[in-house]
């Protein structure tokens, strides 16, 4: 099914011919039309389906027959946990666009506000926004939401992880009634349920499956391997199988700078990604690494939320993540669709809670492997599918009560 189908105009569609978009993704398929009619809507959707086309699209449509935006005033809000996502958000919407008299801005903390004012000021029709800068501009009077017609939480569960919740409902608080609101989240979890309700009334609801959000275009496997054996084992595979472009998941900062080190001292050039690293320095990475320049780039879970690189071949976990979902979202890091790719894990003895839950969560086992002159010496048991954390039994069995 073309885009143009799903009732978009030709100065849309053009643009997205351009970006060799052919055919809609299964989440633009269901949300595009919903979004055109005025809906309001949630969504199920992981990063990599194609979700931000999927409100973007129809936004700008819709934008489209209006008047465009005075100063300081915006028609759409789109409001993202982090800034490289806020700013990955932009570069998509500035593209598709390209052939509209339509204005975009990413704002985000941890830079100067001058050039954002003046830009609020100039005017900006979509406006893509973190919370926290967002309500210190909304109080600076640099932006007013009197003539917002429709308010996207893109990430809503990854904005509740990272307590974003008090923003959100001053966001909600300042905004007018009756606008449109869509919400896009990788799960729809209660708690988010419960965000949407405050402000969302009968919202349509569009849910990608879990067997589609574990797509079959990514090959995953894992290899047991103990602790203090993963960094021989990193550079052993990348020599091995000749690994270029890699985006490695590690949980802290520390850990990330070390493993650096490690991996020089084996002759293996990468980056440390997070946020202890100034935006001016984390956007050359990013972009020497989307060039190629840069193969290996070791990321912090928060920081690499908004890393979207069109066909990366290969992501991997050196430190199992949680919960359950984070996993999900980083494997939608490379496959992207339609392409192929790998997404591998380094599980211990010490992940066996966390490897049951997130194999509970994609309902299968993910293909093991062990690496020969790497064998654990503590080997991790096979998981347990249907897997309860011990606090949510207990929370089950207080509920039953
Ligand atoms: P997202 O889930 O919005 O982060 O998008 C994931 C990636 O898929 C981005 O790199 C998009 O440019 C790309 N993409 C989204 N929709 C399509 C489409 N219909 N055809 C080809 N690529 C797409």
């Amino acid at each position: 099914m073309p885009f143009a189908k799903l009732g978009l105009s030709p100065s849309i569609t053009s643009a997205l011919a351009l970006l060799d978009y052919t055919k809609p993704t299964t989440i633009q398929k269901k949300a595009i039309p919903v979004i055109l009619d005025g809906n309001d809507l949630i969504a199920a959707a992981q990063t990599g389906t194609g979700k931000t086309a999927g409100y973007m699209l129809p936004i700008l449509e819709k934008l489209s027959y209006g008047q465009t935006q005075k100063k300081k005033r915006i028609r759409a809000l789109v409001v993202v946990p982090t800034r490289e996502l806020a700013i990955q958000v932009e570069e998509q919407t500035e593209k598709f666009s390209q052939n509209l008299p339509l204005t975009s801005l990413a704002m985000y903390g941890g830079v100067d506000s001058k050039v954002q004012k003046a830009k609020l000021i100039e005017g900006v029709d979509i406006l893509i926004a973190t919370p926290g800068r967002l309500l210190d501009m909304y109080g600076q009077h640099a932006v007013y939401f009197e003539e917002v017609e429709v308010l996207v939480l893109d990430e809503a569960d990854r904005m509740l992880d990272m307590g974003f919740i008090d923003d959100i409902n001053k966001i909600f608080d300042r905004l007018p009634e009756n606008i449109q609101h869509l919400l896009f989240s990788a799960t729809l979890s209660h708690r988010v349920r419960d965000l949407a309700k405050t402000v969302i009334i009968d919202p349509y609801e569009i849910s990608i499956a879990a067997s589609q959000a574990s797509k079959k275009n990514i090959a995953q496997w894992l290899v047991t391997v103990d602790k203090d054996k993963k960094s021989a084992l990193l550079s052993y595979l990348i020599k091995e199988n000749e690994w270029k472009q890699t985006l490695i998941f590690i949980e802290t900062k520390h850990g990330a700078a070390k493993l650096v080190d490690q991996l020089e001292k084996r002759g293996i050039k990468a980056e440390a990604f997070h946020s202890g690293r100034s935006q001016t320095v984390r956007a050359k990475l990013l972009e020497d690494f989307k060039s190629g320049a840069i193969q290996f780039l070791v990321a912090t879970g928060v920081a690499a939320r908004g890393i979207d690189i069109e066909n990366l071949p290969r992501v991997l976990n050196y430190d199992l993540p949680f919960p359950a979902d984070e996993y999900v979202h980083r494997i939608g890091r490379t496959g992207r669709a339609g392409a192929v790719g790998e997404a591998i894990s380094f599980v211990s003895k010490d992940n066996f809670k966390n490897l049951c839950m997130i194999e509970s969560r994609l309902g299968h086992l993910i293909e093991r492997r062990i690496i020969e002159g790497f064998e654990p010496k503590k080997p991790v048991p096979v998981s347990i599918l249907n897997y309860v954390p011990k606090h949510k039994r207990q929370n089950q069995n207080a509920d039953n009560r």
